[in-house]
């Protein structure tokens, strides 16, 4: 199923889109309320999370061509939430960096609380879906300031969507980045140094992950400066594509 999130008459929904309609159910998933044409309904990022959870470097020829190796365990930050943007909606270059690049993402929505998974729980009965994302990065403030925060959570810097896919095998798929249409970013799920289940069993030993909640599994080789003019597309094989301009 492919969900989403929009409004209509300023009502806000969450929705099944089925071709070119959307189907909006009640809490029992059988209770059909409404439906609407897609041209009609005005779309939101796909989730509103309490936090954004990202793993760096867990793809080794991206933690090799910024200089790093790769971590013995998963390198975790956090996103501010208030970065999120949606497909179409501009990422704005801000005045304080003159080096913002993008960072092609698989983003796992959490479907409801995990807290403590242990090596017999199947950590992947806590997802809901998977979504695209652009980890966004100030590089230049990334390496000044030596940690992440600023860098990674400049309004703007978290186009998610353009909606959840619920029935995807994240095992081996293609993540591919480009702008203006040039490929600069390829690899696959297969590649990353700690995959989907052992990320969400790891995390949820330090913090409790709720309902909604985004992980950001990591970036693979090929990321690149951005400028003002630019169109940024991330595509996730079985999702879709992501695309968002840059000024
Ligand atoms: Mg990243």
């Amino acid at each position: 199923m492919k969900i989403c999130r929009f409004t209509f008459d300023d009502e806000t929904h969450i929705g099944i889109i089925d071709g070119d309609r959307v189907h909006v159910f009640g809490d029992i998933l059988s209770e059909h309320v409404a439906s609407f044409d897609l041209a009609d309904v005005t779309m939101l990022p796909p989730v509103s999370p309490s936090k954004i959870v990202c793993v760096g470097r867990n793809y080794a020829d991206h933690a090799k061509e910024l200089g790093n190796d790769v971590p013995a365990e998963p390198l975790l930050f956090l996103k501010a939430p208030s970065a999120i943007i949606y497909n179409a909606d501009p990422i704005v270059i801000p005045p304080q960096s003159d080096q913002v690049e993008h960072e092609g993402e698989l983003a796992v929505v959490i479907s409801r609380k995990c807290k403590r998974l242990t090596d017999t729980d199947d950590a992947m009965d806590y997802v809901f879906g998977f979504t695209c994302l652009n980890d966004v990065t100030a590089r230049d403030l990334q390496r000044k300031d030596g940690q992440f925060t600023r860098a990674k959570s400049f309004d703007t810097f978290c186009p998610i969507g353009p909606f959840i896919e619920t029935e995807l095998d994240t095992t081996d798929i293609s993540v591919t980045t480009r702008v203006n249409g040039e490929v600069r970013q390829h690899g696959r799920t297969s590649q990353m140094v700690f995959p989907v289940d052992f990320l969400i069993r790891y995390i949820s030993n330090m913090m409790t992950l709720n309902a909604g909640d985004v992980i950001a599994t990591g970036t693979p080789s090929g990321v690149s400066k951005m400028n003002s003019g630019d169109i940024c597309e991330v595509e996730i094989e079985g999702i879709g594509t992501l695309s968002n301009p840059v000024v």
